[in-house]
């Protein structure tokens, strides 16, 4: 065991269906000192990215049901963890498609195990060297302000009392304003992905969120919907 990767820092996420590669990267990890999860297919691969979050995704393009590029874009949504796509050979498209999902490298198909552990390690040296600022307690987004750790809200100065869903809610969009924050991002966050109710209760904290934050809510100006796709906190 190697003792150069720091314990509790969440294991390696392998998302690939085929099993003979996967337990091949399982074994060559594993043997480096990492902790890995493997994961055959995008759902599973979401849910064991929510409830064990890694320090670095592999991330195969071609999987069965969700396509890689789908469990990459969501992912990215959630979380700033590097993530590696496995990419077939010559499809250089895909490797593009696949930055602008916001991968962060690609390791083209077939690869030694040699080249996939320096190019794993490369990337957590990377992720180690960028600080990662404590979350501030005190969020502002548009006329809003938060305080998370106090539990209060105010909207142009004002006070406004929240119920805990609304204010969770709110936190996901403001930490994530000016970027589109997903339905299962924010389903995700806000109720748990084991969440299985109706999906139109997001649409409803929505609502009634305007309806304390926007001076106009049937024409909001902050919290915008991005149709088919999910909100955004919008600070244009
Ligand atoms: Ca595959």
């Amino acid at each position: 065991m190697k003792t150069d990767v720091a314990a509790g820092e969440g294991p390696i996420l392998v998302v690939e269906d085929e099993p003979t590669i996967s337990e091949a990267m399982r074994y060559a990890l594993e043997r480096e000192g990492f902790r890995v999860e493997t994961a055959a297919d995008g759902r599973q691969a979401l849910h064991r990215f929510r409830a064990n979050p890694p320090m670095l995704v592999l991330l195969d393009l071609m999987l069965p049901e969700m396509a890689g590029l789908d469990v990459c874009r969501i992912i990215r949504s959630e979380s700033i963890v590097p993530i590696l796509m496995v990419t077939a050979k010559d499809a250089e498209s895909d490797k593009i498609v696949s930055l602008e999902m916001g991968a962060d490298d690609y390791i083209t198909k077939p690869f030694s195990m040699l080249e996939l552990v320096s190019r794993i390690r490369a990337h957590l040296r990377r992720a180690s060297m960028v600080e990662t600022a404590p979350e501030p307690s005190v969020l502002t987004a548009g006329p809003v302000k938060m305080d998370t750790q106090a539990h209060r809200v105010w909207v142009r100065g004002e006070s406004v009392s929240l119920p805990p869903k609304e204010f969770a809610l709110l936190a996901s969009l403001m930490r994530g304003a000016g970027r589109l924050m997903t339905r299962d991002a924010l389903i995700g966050q806000v109720w748990g992905h084991d969440y299985f109710g109706d999906t139109r209760t997001l649409d409803v904290h929505v609502k009634r969120l305007r309806e304390k934050i926007e001076e106009n809510p049937h024409d909001p100006r902050y919290l915008k919907t991005v149709r088919g796709l999910g909100y955004k906190f919008d600070l244009t």
